[in-house]
């Protein structure tokens, strides 16, 4: 039971469910892995979301990874509404959209981009060019990454290491999925076995280039080579190619994403969610010679009403021209005390865990007792989901608000000042409390 009034959001659920299946329009949002009623958001502004009810929480799930300088920033607000008063869809090529491909050019080793308007969009796009690319069929994914809801990953790994793939969802046919190969994140024999078997029929590997839907699993080194260095090397002894998917990773990790960081990636690439700056907007770009092969100067189709849309270029644009050096160096400064003080609040009532980050993009894993790293889903899967609906509930119930599930990573942005972060600092010793009870009660 919340201690903050929930009333209307718990109306507004009941009204949402009638017309809409589960009340959300993703289900993450229905708070299904921790219980409870979702919050309904009313507002936001800077690091702040305000509810239905009037409760304000500080924001730690930023729209899901989108909102870098924070909600409603005045000058992204102001580029969209210049952007808006002349006009919000044409149809037709505009500068401003020219403008947000050479920004993210210039920040990542891309050389083109097309745009389109959601991840899945990208990781949909992107196979399909690397596919007519190099003439084959095949897809290699690894367990517990998320590339979006794309029919043929929307796969479940059978027994073993490197497997085809069976639907994991219902609609998802046999046949999408029998050219999907499932192997195990950072387990590079499960990528060589793969290739060992299929080896001249893998169009390409998609990764995440730091895996952040498992939790945040960062690519392993192992003699001296990064994990995604060693998929581009196997892809490319292979003939086959490499996507890196920077849709979470792009222009939060680093100002050009987990590239910046590492040096490592793909033929491709793909982007979303900070890109866009609260709206929908994404991309996927490589060498020009891959993406010459798209339409309508190459045979690979692809194509979007609303792709470009100058309201969600304008917001975008703002939102990488504002995300400067110096916001990158204190999202690391703020992410670096927030984990200190996480870390003291679980060690302090005991309840075991493991942070892991890439750049100020961080997650906190509700691990068994003795477990000291998450090297992949199958360990991310151990987690004490219990521990973390307890958790997850007592930062809430003190004003809070984090991703409602464990396997999230926790986003913050420019606007988490002193004042936001005293806040969380507060809530921490409450929420790491109830874990604890959670623990003793099993
Ligand atoms: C969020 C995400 C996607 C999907 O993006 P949508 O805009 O939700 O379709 C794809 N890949 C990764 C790594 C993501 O985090």
């Amino acid at each position: 039971m919340s201690s903050l009034p929930t009333e209307v959001s718990e109306a507004l659920f009941e009204r949402a469910q009638r017309v809409i299946p589960g009340g959300v329009s993703s289900p993450v949002r229905a708070f299904r892995a921790v219980g409870g009623t979702p919050r309904f958001i009313r507002s936001a502004k800077g690091a702040y979301v305000t509810d239905a009810d009037g409760n304000e929480y500080v924001d730690l799930v930023g729209s899901w990874g989108p909102m870098l300088l924070g909600h409603a920033h005045p000058e992204v607000l102001d580029a969209v509404a210049r952007a808006a008063a002349g006009g919000t869809s044409f149809g037709a090529p505009t500068e401003a959209e020219v403008e947000l491909a050479q920004m993210i050019i210039d920040r990542t080793p891309v050389e083109q981009v097309r745009l389109v308007n959601s991840g899945t969009e990208a990781t949909m796009s992107a196979i399909r060019l690397a596919r007519g690319f190099t003439g084959r069929d095949k897809v290699l994914k690894f367990e517990g990454c998320y590339h979006g809801h794309v029919d043929s990953l929307l796969v479940a790994a059978g027994s073993g290491a490197a497997t085809l793939g069976h639907p994991s969802s219902p609609g998802v046919t046999e046949a999408t999925t029998a050219d999907t190969i499932v192997c195990t994140y950072n387990d590079r024999v499960s990528v060589e076995r793969a290739f060992e078997e299929y080896g001249d029929q893998i169009a390409c590997i998609i990764t995440e280039a730091a895996a952040g839907n498992m939790g945040v699993v960062p690519p392993a080194e192992e003699d001296g080579e990064n994990f995604t260095a060693f998929l581009c090397r196997i892809a490319h002894h292979h003939g086959a190619l490499l996507i890196t998917d920077e849709v979470m990773t792009g222009f939060r990790v680093s100002r050009s994403g987990q590239w910046g960081l590492d040096r490592q990636h793909g033929d491709l690439m793909t982007f979303g969610k900070v890109m866009g700056g609260g709206f929908p907007a994404a991309a996927f770009g490589g060498r020009a010679e891959i993406m010459q092969r798209l339409s309508p100067v190459g045979p690979v189709y692809q194509a979007g009403t609303l792709s470009g849309n100058p309201v969600a270029t304008a917001a975008g644009s703002t939102t990488l021209r504002l995300a400067t050096d110096e916001v990158y160096a204190q999202l690391d400064r703020t992410a670096t005390l927030l984990r200190a003080e996480i870390g003291k609040a679980l060690d302090a009532f005991q309840v075991p865990h493991v942070i892991q980050h890439s750049g100020s993009l961080f997650s906190v894993f509700f691990t068994p007792e003795g477990v000291t790293a998450v090297p992949d889903w199958s360990v991310s899967a151990t987690q004490r989901q219990d521990v973390f609906a307890a958790f997850f509930h007592g930062l809430l119930d003190n004003g809070v608000y984090l991703g409602p599930s464990c396997f999230e990573a926790w986003f913050l942005s420019a606007a988490h000042d002193d004042a936001a972060l005293d806040r969380i600092f507060e809530a921490l010793p409450k929420a790491a409390a109830a874990a604890r009870i959670a623990i003793t009660a099993a």
